[in-house]
């Protein structure tokens, strides 16, 4: 991201934190993650102890920081067994089970075919051909946990956790929150919100960016209280060519853009790890098989789609004037 953009993006994030906070608080605003992360509490150590731990795991988990975990995976010789951090073997199995519980909607070896449409580089329509060896690269990652080692057994295979990382990195902020004796907090990682506690005496509101508007303006907004409220949107990280939009979201069984109405996917849960993972799934599951799942797995879920909002049994939210009508 440009500079300028970015100094303009982390200003209008400070300027939306403002709003939330309140006598005593204390908040800060860093581009980490390749997002704008802003968290919220009554506790400055606390919250400059979370930017540390976000950073630590940026260190460790980022595809694109020489000496992480993910890139010597990722460099390594195919087939060759990568010791790495068994805080990363954990993650790693964990990605394997989401994996496993959505059908395969969400997995972190999609890296390949995301490479070619390039989104971060300004975007790229790729080849018909070129699509499919890379889906071909699409596989299940080896972990021996035992050994705190993992495999790519595949030529040509790559892992991205950019799906679920920034909800691990939150619960990893909220745990540090907490073990510094904080009650009441907010942190959000770019689309992944996790609160602590109430806002006062109150839930906090947790707005939802309209799919279709300009950035602050919602759809709606729900009520949370030690819970994490996870988008996955596909006016996120984009681009348009020939009149069409594409984005960073990749059904792996066809690695294009899941054609299913959907515009953004919310999930509402403890575990914001999982929140995380199931929000870039169910985006690609479309809206009926993707409340099922959410529904089987235990989360909320609101789906915008072209055809309106709808959501699993459970969710509590208020919808903006025009969404009712
Ligand atoms: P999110 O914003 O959490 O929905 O994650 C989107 C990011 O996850 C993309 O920028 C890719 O790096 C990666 N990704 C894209 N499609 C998938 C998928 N089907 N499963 C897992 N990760 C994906
Ligand atoms: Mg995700």
């Amino acid at each position: 991201m440009k500079k300028t953009v970015l100094a303009v993006v982390v200003a209008l994030a400070a300027v939306v934190v403002a709003l939330w906070m309140r006598q005593g608080d204390y908040s800060r605003t860093e581009y980490m993650l390749n997002t704008v992360i802003t968290i919220t509490a009554n506790n400055k150590t606390a919250v400059d102890k979370c930017f540390d731990e976000i950073e630590r795991i940026e260190n460790l988990l980022s595809a694109y920081l020489p000496h992480s975990d993910i890139w010597a995976i990722n460099s390594s010789e195919r087939g060759q067994a990568v010791k790495v951090n068994s805080e990363t073997v954990e993650l790693l199995e964990r990605a394997a089970y989401y994996k496993e519980a959505t059908y395969g909607a969400f997995d972190i070896s999609t890296k390949p075919v995301s490479d070619l449409w390039n989104i971060s580089g300004g975007g790229n329509v790729p080849e018909e051909d070129e699509l499919s060896k890379a889906l071909n690269c699409i596989g299940d990652v080896v972990i021996d946990k035992a050994d705190s080692t993992v495999t790519l057994p595949k030529d040509g295979m790559a892992i991205d956790l950019g799906g679920i990382a920034k909800g691990y990195a939150a619960d990893r902020v909220t745990e540090t929150l907490k073990s510094h004796g904080v009650k009441s907090a907010i942190a959000d990682l770019g689309g992944n919100i996790s609160v602590i506690g109430k806002n006062g005496n109150r839930s906090w509101k947790i707005g939802l960016q309209h799919p279709e508007k300009a950035r602050g303006n919602t759809f709606g907004y729900v009520e949370a209280e030690d819970e994490c409220v996870v988008t996955s949107g596909g006016y996120e990280r984009c681009f348009e060519r020939d009149g069409k939009i594409y984005h960073h979201i990749i059904d792996p069984s066809t690695g294009k853009n899941p054609e299913n109405g959907v515009r953004s996917v919310t999930v509402i849960a403890k575990d914001g790890t999982m929140a995380d993972a199931l929000s870039t799934a169910l985006y690609v599951m479309g809206k009926d098989k993707g409340i099922e799942t959410a529904e089987t797995l235990g989360v909320k879920a609101i789906f915008y789609t072209d055809d309106g909002v709808f959501f699993t049994d459970g969710v509590n939210m208020v919808l903006t004037k025009e969404q009712t009508e």
